[in-house]
């Protein structure tokens, strides 16, 4: 299966650029950024990182008539009962340092600091076929930032088996070992891609 075109249905520019970089050149063609095809506000109404990616995807495969590929994700804490899980984007409003900055100030005190990254994909073909797919990543909530590389809670995120966080490490190494990295080889493995 190859797709000359795919559109990645994210604003998201850090997640754009990851996914750049982990499809294989015999999966696809040209990957399109959607802001720079149109204009689209779709609702994550969904309670599941899946319903979610799929609602993100079908809209924008639905709208641009091209195969659409979405991605739901979010940062589960343990201590936190999994916040801010699904609402990871928006459990603050403001910036991704705010953000970081209100995870620190739950963290404070607590002895449990395991975390892991979900993220479900969507690849949706038009008025064909919808798939979803779920990958993780397991790490741990530092104490500080770290880190100049990354996006989001990447500079809080220390993953398993590093020595420093998803902001420190070079981006091929975060790429290599990120829930976004995990869920692609599942589809990619569901659809039967070679040369994955
Ligand atoms: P979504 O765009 O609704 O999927 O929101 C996902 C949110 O989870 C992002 O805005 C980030 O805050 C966070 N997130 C997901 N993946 C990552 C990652 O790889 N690094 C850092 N933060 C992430």
């Amino acid at each position: 299966m190859f797709f000359e075109a795919l559109l990645l249905a994210t604003g998201n520019r850090g997640k754009y650029e990851e996914f750049r970089a982990i499809l294989p050149r015999s999966f696809v063609g040209r990957l399109l950024f959607a802001p720079e095809v149109g204009g689209l506000a779709v609702e994550e109404t969904g309670d599941s990182y899946a319903v979610n990616a799929v609602l993100k995807a079908r809209a924008w495969a639905e709208a641009s008539g091209l195969p659409s590929l979405a991605d739901d994700s979010g940062l589960e804490v343990a201590a936190l009962g999994g916040l801010p899980g699904v609402r990871s984007a928006r459990i603050v409003e403001g910036t991704d340092e705010d953000r970081n900055r209100w995870l620190l100030s739950q963290m404070e005190g607590q002895g449990d600091r395991r975390a892991r990254f979900v993220a479900a994909l969507a690849l949706s073909v038009p008025e064909r076929w919808t798939l979803v797919c779920e990958g993780e990543c397991r790490g741990r909530i530092a104490e500080h930032p770290s880190g100049g590389g990354g996006f989001g809670y990447d500079p809080l995120f220390w993953p398993d088996g590093f020595d420093g966080s998803f902001a420190d490490i070079p981006p091929e190494t975060k790429n290599a070992v990120s829930h976004r990295a995990a869920a692609l080889r599942s589809l990619l493995q569901v659809l039967d891609v070679e040369g994955r």
